[in-house]
Formats: C-alpha cells, structure tokens, sequence
C-alpha cells in the first residue's frame, strides 16, 4: 500500500482539511501519513478562526517522517502562514514524490486561510509541485489573471509553470458554461480541458477542493499519469458531490 503524505489544516467538523483527507485516502487505498499546519474553530456552519501550527513544529515533524518513510505522493492543503509555507517547503526537498498543492486561500464563507499573500507562498512552493490546483479565485491572487474563459485559465497556468510549478489545474467551479464544469490542466507546453457535468446540488459543497487534490494525489502514488490521475479524481470527486454526507446543520459535505 503507497504512503501519501497529507499536509493539511484541521477542520474539526471533518468535512474539509486533515480529516477528510485521511478518510479519503483510506477509501482509495492509500495509507496517509498526517502533519496538521494550523487548527480552525469550524463546525459545519463555518469557521470561526484558524491558529497556526508552529512552522518550526511542523518542519521537524516533515524532516523526521521523510527521513523514515518512503512516501508515493505528497498533497498540500491549507498553510496558514508564510512561515508553515517556507517549512514545508524547505522540509519537501528531502523527497522527489509529486506534490500536489491546492493554493487554499479563503474558505468558502470568507474567512482567510492563509495570512499573507498566496503569491509569495508560490515563490516557495510552485518550484517544489508537480501540480498546483487553484480555482480561479485562487488562481487570480496567485497570477492577477482574472478567470472568466478557458484561455485565461490556460494564462494563469502559464504564469504558475514559469515560476516553477510542473502543471496547473486551474479548477471550473466558478466559471465557464452552465451545464459543464470545465478544469483546465496546463503543463509547461500543453492545455488539456477536462470536461464534467456541473452537480445541480443544495448550496456549496463543503470540502470539495481538499478532496479533489487528495484523490489527484492518491491516483499519482498509484502510478496513474498526471493527465489520468486528474480525470479519475475529477469522476471520483463528482460522484460524491452526488451525494454528499450532511453530518450537521450548516452545509453538506463532501464525505
Ligand atoms: N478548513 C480547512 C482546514 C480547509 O482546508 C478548507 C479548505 O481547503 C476549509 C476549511 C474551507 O473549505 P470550504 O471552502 O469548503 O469552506
């Protein structure tokens, strides 16, 4: 069974973050190694605050894990800080297993997730990525391109490749036809758009985006080619949009 290594923040409520990155690596047969980077106040309602984990803390559990255990892939979630980012990623040059990074920014209902700018994250971590998974917010304070079509997606994803990152999946949830969610995954010389239908669901999903770079990371560690790691995961994450789990009162979750 691969190790994927999960670097994610807590969401206590389990719909998003560490948790549910764990159980879904369980559920697509992979064996996740956990270190968390910041703890929220969240309930399926929302969160409430988010403290981060000291960077110093998170960088000597990374340096002790990659010392011991072979890992197939890495995913990154969200970071909190500058510091936790530049940690994890002086921390991830003792592997060469792909890292996926989804560039979390702000949840769903406006609370930051990471204090700074998410550009200067990418200074640290593009160069370290195989793939980064914005969505097009996210991909607009990363780039400055603002997403309305698939050739400012293929843009910013230019943009992201030139400063370092392997591939970029600029993510279709936000954007583009009304019946199809269109992701886009731009490589240094390509631009593929891989097409789904867009869910007709109740309100946002909760923790969709973790669990769509969880599942990309997952197929990688299972040898999938990153084209064919990121349909399989898109299929995977729709079905469970499909029918989400609703564990509390506020919003439904992903699983
Ligand atoms: N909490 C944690 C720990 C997360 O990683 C994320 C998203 O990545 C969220 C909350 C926000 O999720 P949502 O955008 O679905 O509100």
């Amino acid at each position: 069974m691969s190790n994927v290594l999960v670097i994610a923040g807590l969401d206590p409520s389990g719909g998003a973050g560490l948790v549910a990155d764990v159980r879904l690596c369980e559920r697509l047969g992979a064996r996740p190694l956990a270190v968390a980077t910041a703890l929220t106040v969240q309930t399926t309602e929302g969160v409430a605050a988010s403290h981060p984990v000291d960077a110093a803390v998170i960088e000597a559990q990374l340096d002790a894990l990659l010392a011991d255990v072979e890992v197939a892939a890495v995913k990154i979630g969200m970071l909190g800080s500058p510091a936790v980012a530049a940690a994890v990623a002086r921390a991830l040059a003792a592997t060469a297993a792909p890292v996926v990074w989804d560039p979390v920014g702000h949840a769903t209902r406006g609370v930051a997730l990471f204090a700074g700018e998410l550009r200067e994250a990418a200074d640290v971590l593009a160069p370290r990525a195989a793939l980064v998974t914005p969505n097009a917010d996210e991909a607009t304070r990363l780039t400055g391109v603002a997403i309305v079509e698939a050739d400012d997606a293929v843009a910013a994803g230019r943009l992201l490749c030139a400063r370092g990152a392997g591939a970029v999946l600029v993510k279709g949830g936000h954007w583009g036809p009304a019946a199809t969610a269109i992701d886009v995954l731009v490589t240094a010389g390509d631009a593929i758009a891989i097409e789904g239908p867009r869910l007709a669901v109740d309100g946002p999903v909760h923790g969709t985006g973790c669990a769509l770079a969880t599942a990309i990371a997952c197929n990688l560690a299972a040898g999938r080619t990153l084209e064919g790691a990121c349909r399989h995961a898109k299929a995977t994450i729709a079905a469970m949009i499909a029918s989400p789990l609703r564990p509390g009162r506020g919003r439904a979750a992903v699983l």
